[in-house]
């Protein structure tokens, strides 16, 4: 199926057709029409199968980027990961201006970090330890969050950030939209997602 087929903004519309995207995957056809409506989507899906854009395209089409608050968050369990994730949603948004997308990752200096938030951004992408320790210090603030992404969310819960990813969850509004991708679903995923989303749909391809 076409992208053009999706009720998605114009300026990522060309943008995908100067990317080469043409059809959509599989996950990107059964996930995105949810996600671009605001549902609550639980998606299988390994890397490869295109699930970036598909979370990409669903939260960059529902953001307001003249409000300049943190209004989504990417979370993975590796800063491998998260690079390759920030990576692929700025080039996903080279069609929409001013949007700033920052990576706040374990293991990087944690002053450059304070720098960044202050300066702002619209998109976070990082892992969970970090992104606990920037809330719990104040340094980010979640009010205006209306998305949160868990991307593979059975590695982030193997890594034992079950902790972290429960107190971010408690500093977000409860009416935002959560996304859930895993590439397995054993138990543990499925009571954290009967927590913490809301009338989930779940895509399987
Ligand atoms: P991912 O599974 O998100 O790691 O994506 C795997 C690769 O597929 C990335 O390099 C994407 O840029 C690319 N990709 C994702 N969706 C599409 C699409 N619909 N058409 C062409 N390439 C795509």
């Amino acid at each position: 199926t076409a992208f053009s087929t999706l009720n998605l903004h114009s300026d990522l519309l060309s943008n995908l057709d100067s990317l080469g995207y043409e059809a959509m995957t599989p996950i990107q056809a059964q996930s995105l029409p949810l996600i671009i409506d605001g549902k609550d989507v639980i998606a299988q899906g390994k890397t490869g199968s295109g699930k970036t854009a598909a979370f990409g395209l669903g939260l960059l089409n529902n953001l307001n980027v003249k409000r300049f608050r943190v209004q989504t968050l990417v979370l993975c369990p590796t800063r491998e990961l998260a690079d390759q994730v920030a990576k692929e949603i700025r080039r996903l948004a080279r069609g929409i201006h001013n949007i700033k997308v920052l990576t706040l990752c374990g293991g990087m200096p944690f002053g450059p970090q304070i720098g960044s938030l202050e300066h702002g951004a619209h998109i976070i992408v990082g892992t969970p330890g970090r992104i606990e320790e920037h809330v719990h210090k104040g340094f980010l603030c979640l009010d205006e969050l209306n998305t949160l992404v868990l991307d593979e969310a059975d590695r982030m819960l193997e890594m034992g950030f079950q902790d972290s990813v429960d107190v971010i969850i408690d500093a977000a509004p409860s009416n935002r939209q959560t996304l859930l991708f895993s590439a397995t679903f054993p138990d543990q995923i499925a009571s954290i997602a009967k927590r913490i989303m809301n009338n989930p749909v779940q895509v399987k391809v």
